[in-house]
């Protein structure tokens, strides 16, 4: 079978032949791959040129985001049945005991298509059922979203977890913060959904011209759309005029500092993007600094997702499906099959926002 791989000293993705896995043992489960979403980290991976591979082997066999069905049972598996849909979990705790594997430091976990562990190109692959989300077929054409979704879900619970430590259980319930969520693509689009899923008002910062068919996309998902050669520096009246809730989803500093100038006092700024390829840099970052004390700022880092954050991303795709079926279909802009795929590896189509490899 085929798996799509990440090799040392070369930015290229490769189709290699990988050994079927063989019939599941005790406690594991078969899954058959229905489709992959391609990411961000995908991309820096291979640019990077040094995929952190499983021990012994060559190459990383990438893939992180995935949508399978359950093709056959190991003894000793409950709660799964053959031709379940399921979406796997990236990280995995080396110390099974952990109940937060999406806050432990490196070294102490492997995520599968990303640090030391094989991902899920592959036409098959061999997991554990603790390590599988079951989802409803109506969620099948989506739930591909449920991984990066849920990576967004737990930027606004973490959010959510230390303003109502530091402010209350009633903030943000009734008076509803508002949000800016920085970035145009797939975790930007995901922190969108969940901050509207959420019925929190989302203002969608990007560098797209107002009628192109991301920024068209957002306003159909009920975000205001603001390009960002039109935002000022500082906004007049910050306490009026700006954020409660900034979700930074480009990773780029000149991004995170012209947001962070909008942030209301006791605002939370979440940065869920950053860039593994390292770059010069010249920001003052006084400002921030300034800001952030005299207004009591939260910057707060996220990666990954917890058990809280994939059910509620679940939740949340169910409930778009139904209210927003074409508006949230709309974010896959490309299904390819598995040999057209190395292009999505390396390049975004200008106006795309998730690429899917359709494997059924
Ligand atoms: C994945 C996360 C992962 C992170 C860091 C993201 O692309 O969605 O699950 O923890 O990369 O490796």
């Amino acid at each position: 079978m085929l798996g799509i791989a990440a090799f040392p000293h070369s930015p290229q993705p490769r189709l290699i032949e990988v050994a079927e896995p063989s019939a599941p043992q005790f406690g594991q489960v078969l899954c058959r791959t229905v489709e992959l979403g391609v990411c961000g980290t995908d991309r820096e991976i291979l640019l990077s040129e040094r995929p952190l591979i499983p021990p012994g082997d060559d190459a990383l066999l990438l893939g992180h985001e995935c949508l399978a069905r359950v093709e056959q049972l190991g003894a000793g598996v409950d709660g799964l049945q053959v031709g379940d849909l399921v979406v796997p979990v990236v990280r995995r705790s080396l110390n099974p005991a952990t109940e937060r594997p999406d806050m432990l430091p490196f070294g102490s976990y492997t995520e599968r298509g990303i640090v030391h562990e094989h991902g899920f190109s592959t036409p098959f692959f061999l997991d554990r059922p603790e390590y599988l989300f079951r989802v409803p077929p109506a969620l099948a054409s989506m739930a591909v979203f449920t991984e990066p979704l849920s990576v967004a879900e737990k930027g606004v619970h973490e959010a959510l977890a230390v303003q109502r430590g530091r402010l209350g259980q009633d903030a943000w319930r009734d008076e509803a913060p508002r949000v800016l969520v920085t970035g145009m693509g797939p975790i930007g689009f995901a922190a969108v959904l969940s901050c509207r899923s959420r019925g929190w008002p989302v203002t969608m910062l990007g560098r797209d011209l107002d009628d192109s068919f991301r920024a068209r996309l957002a306003q159909d998902l009920q975000a205001e759309y603001v390009a960002t050669s039109e935002l000022a520096p500082e906004p007049a009246d910050v306490e009026a005029d700006g954020f409660d809730l900034i979700l930074e989803c480009t990773g780029s500093d000149d991004v995170l500092l012209r947001g962070a100038a909008w942030l209301a006092s006791c605002g939370v700024m979440v940065w869920l993007g950053s860039s593994r390829i390292s770059a010069p840099r010249t920001h003052d970052v006084d400002r921030l600094m300034r800001n952030a004390v005299l207004r009591n700022h939260i910057h707060l880092g996220t990666v990954n997702a917890a058990v809280r954050d994939f059910a509620s991303a679940i939740g949340h795709l169910e409930r778009l499906l139904l209210h927003h079926p074409r508006e949230v279909a709309a974010l896959i802009t490309a299904r390819v099959e598995i040999g057209d795929s190395l292009w999505h590896y390396q390049h975004r189509q200008p106006q795309g926002i998730k690429t899917v490899i359709a494997y059924d």
